[in-house]
């Protein structure tokens, strides 16, 4: 995503700049996009590695934003340290060294020699944090010094390291805030720096201004080239901060704008067929119900009833905790469409999903007409074949099934709505696909991820949002214990047999199926990959000793002889072939298994209220809203839940999340401290969302400006400012960034 620069599309022509750097060309847009290779200072030479950074053009060195930055106002020397108040030193490593404390944790230590004095850095329980230090390297330590026997010391301190000139200036004069970028081989920071100042100094009155003084006096802004000018030459923090927030600002404005036209796009495209729901419609549905809904079903249902009646598409994302009775609302919804003569269709993620989904709907339609149809990789090249053919006829109303299944090649006779279960991790553009055609359906997606706000708004920002916060009646909180030894292991599992023994079922979930690294879920991975500028922040997977079985098949042969012996142990997992976990997961609900071991297979949606008891094996391994997901399938009967987390691995950042887990059982406030500790990789999954066309915004550090963004560009676009001639230019610089990605149009 990185050219979604707007100086992609344009025309690069050089302009020449004469010696005294006046720029010869009347026009600023071109002297912007004047290549970099005759930036002042740069040469053909440095641009050549410019270019690798994606900086060709002047204006590019103007956005390219720093990858952090030096403050080395509060650098002090040795001497000059003072005990327990924020400080920063800088010094050249001497020697690193670890070893294991009394009480059995490791201690690493890294002595810097800074002027001429020793100063020393401890950690405990993060050994991996030496393999950072070399000998020689120049670091920055920041925090509160202790004097020990004699010496300064920094426990935990944040760590900068730092080139070797990445301190030096052109002039040598000590600068005390130096914005850091990032760097390619043979590029050194200094020059990067200097190309940098040079394009501001002789560049940075040509930039244009795309918001109006309305703007930036109601948002508190600087002006953008004062702004560009304060992030990188900054003489304090509190100027690069400013320079910053404006430059965030500008990025996400931009992007929520871009959200705002692609909204407008929903509602103002392809009509939607009109599925009024009338009395009698609403009484015979709620009939099919064993239950009365709860007070947020019904809103939520509301929501979706006028959604439906609105002669536009539908596009609501309805979240809602575990266990909160989302399906209720998924079937009344289709029944609406099928009353109105139209097809419905519910999508899952698994198979698993599908059936459990299936098995719900059908018997609640067992008296009824309705014909419905399963569509999952079971079925013979002729039973799809005539499934297919049904559903192309509209001999079949309603259809549930994986959302491959239901995408590949199938062709419906009057689809009137989707519903897409489970499914968060479904971005903006996968759902642009429902939107062909004369008529769209109408989209209802459901998730039990409670997805922090900044990224909902931006993930789901085209989404109209229902948030159900109640729960059925008489649900109870899981009690969740981390687990840490072996001996609290021998009463878990006592605890496990005694639920057994009075009628209940227990799940025993294993991060992998088989040998350890084969299907590792690698959670960090996926998150380096995905987010390559947030992973410089060390993800510590420490090895850990695997004295806990990670492997569902080996503990389903370890159960049935040690800790489970004489109950019925079942086990399902992914590699088994559907019709293997369908008959895996009835003999767990039809109570002929006691035990399930699993994978995360069973991680949303299966429903089994009899399952009062999970144990998570090496739980340090999931994400939290991955653990709270999986408990949320147990406790979900009158039976009181208990879900045990094991873990040996101690290091600091996991007690944190599996203490989190023990504390809270609110999705929403488990989310937020999984987002805090992790980022989003984890919560969007790993592959479906695609990075974010973000050039200066992050997530997590700038998740307010979030917050304000989005409600600038909602107040923009509905007061009709964005469309007004104050804003063209800011309209055409979405557009130039945004039309294609979000399919906007370039008019209207
Ligand atoms: P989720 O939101 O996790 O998909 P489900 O739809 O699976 O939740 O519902 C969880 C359980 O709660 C199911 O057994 C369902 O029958 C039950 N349930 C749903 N709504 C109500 C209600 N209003 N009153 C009582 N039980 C309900
Ligand atoms: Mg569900």
């Amino acid at each position: 995503m990185s050219d979604q620069s707007p100086t992609n599309d344009r025309n690069r022509r050089p302009s020449r700049v004469t010696t005294d750097q006046q720029v010869e060309s009347p026009d600023w847009e071109d002297a912007l996009q004047t290549p970099v290779q005759f930036v002042r200072g740069v040469g053909p030479e440095r641009a050549a590695l410019l270019e690798k950074l994606d900086i060709r053009v002047a204006l590019d060195l103007l956005n390219n934003a720093p990858r952090d930055v030096l403050d080395l106002s509060n650098v002090k020397t040795p001497a000059e340290l003072e005990e327990g108040l924020q400080q920063s030193v800088c010094g050249q490593v001497v020697d690193t060294e670890a070893r294991l404390t009394s009480n059995g944790k490791t201690m690493s230590a890294v002595l810097i020699r800074s002027g001429r004095a020793f100063v020393r850095a401890v950690w405990f329980n993060q050994p991996w944090i030496l393999k950072r230090f070399f000998p020689d390297s120049v670091v920055l330590f920041s925090g509160k010094p202790k004097m020990r026997s004699g010496r300064w010391e920094f426990s935990n301190p944040h760590t900068q390291w730092l080139e070797n000139d990445d301190a030096a200036t052109e002039d040598g004069l000590p600068v005390a805030v130096i914005p850091r970028y990032s760097l390619t081989d043979g590029l050194k920071m200094y020059e990067i720096r200097r190309a940098v100042k040079a394009a501001v100094e002789d560049y940075v009155d040509l930039v244009p201004e795309l918001l109006s003084k309305e703007c930036l006096d109601k948002w508190k802004l600087p002006g953008i080239r004062d702004a560009i000018r304060k992030l990188h030459l900054p003489k304090s923090m509190d100027e690069y901060r400013e320079g910053y927030r404006r430059l965030v600002f500008q990025d996400l404005v931009e992007f929520q704008l871009a959200i705002e036209l692609r909204r407008r796009v929903w509602w103002s495209g392809v009509p939607a067929p009109k599925m009024p729901c009338t009395a009698k419609i609403d009484s015979r549905i709620r009939r099919l119900f064993p239950f009365n809904m709860t007070p947020g079903q019904n809103q939520a249902i509301a929501d979706i009833v006028a959604d439906l009646n609105a002669g536009r598409p539908m596009h609501r994302l309805l979240q809602a905790d575990v266990g909160s009775g989302k399906t209720a609302i998924a079937m009344y919804a289709i029944l609406v469409a099928i009353a109105n003569g139209h097809q419905a269709a519910l999508m899952t993620p698994t198979e698993l999903l599908a059936t459990q989904h299936w098995q719900t709907i059908d018997k609640a339609l067992a008296h009824s007409r309705v014909k419905r149809r399963m569509l999952t990789g079971n079925l013979t090249p002729q039973q799809r074949q005539k499934a297919l053919e049904e559903i192309k006829s509209g001999d079949v109303q309603l259809i549930v099934g994986t959302q491959a299944l239901i995408q590949k090649g199938v062709k419906f006779s009057n689809l009137g709505l989707v519903v897409i279960d489970e499914q968060h991790k479904f971005g903006v553009g996968q759902r642009a696909q429902f939107s062909t055609g004369t008529q769209s359906p109408h989209v209802l997606v459901m998730t039990a991820t409670p997805i922090p706000r900044s990224l909902c708004l931006t993930q789901f920002g085209d989404l109209d949002l229902t948030t159900m916060s109640d729960m059925p009646p008489g649900r109870q909180e899981v009690k969740t214990y981390r687990v840490y030894n072996a001996n609290t292991r021998k009463r878990a599992w006592k605890f496990v047999r005694e639920r057994l023994q009075e009628g209940r079922q227990v799940y025993v979930v294993c991060p992998r199926v088989g040998e350890a690294g084969e299907d590792d879920p690698q959670l960090e991975l996926s998150f380096d990959e995905e987010f390559p500028e947030l992973a410089e922040k060390p993800q510590p997977t420490q090895p850990i000793e695997e004295e806990l079985i990670g492997s569902a098949e080996e503990l389903f042969e370890d159960l049935q002889k040690n800790e489970l012996k004489g109950f019925n142990v079942g086990m399902v997992h992914g590699r088994m072939n559907a019709q293997a976990k369908a008959d895996a997961m009835e003999a767990f609900r039809s109570g002929e298994t006691q035990a399930l071991v699993s994978t995360t297979v069973i991680e949303v949606g299966v429903d089994v209220s009899n399952a009062s008891v999970m144990v998570i094996q090496q739980a340090e391994r999931f994400g939290l809203s991955q653990l709270h997901q999986l408990r949320g399938r147990i406790g979900r009967g009158k039976h009181q839940g208990f879900c045990f987390l094991f873990s040996d691995a101690s290091a600091t950042d996991v007690v944190k999340r599996l203490s989190a887990m023990e504390k809270y059982t609110d999705g929403f406030k488990i989310a937020e401290v999984d987002f805090d500790l992790r980022g989003p990789g984890d919560i969007l999954g790993s592959r479906q969302h695609g990075a974010l066309p973000l050039r200066f915004g992050h997530l997590i550090k700038d998740r307010k400006l979030v917050e304000e963004t989005r409600k600038a560009a909602v107040e923009l676009v509905k007061s009709g400012q964005f469309d007004g001639p104050l804003l063209a230019p800011l309209k055409s610089a979405v557009l130039d960034r945004f039309a294609e990605l979000m399919d906007l149009p370039r008019s209207g």
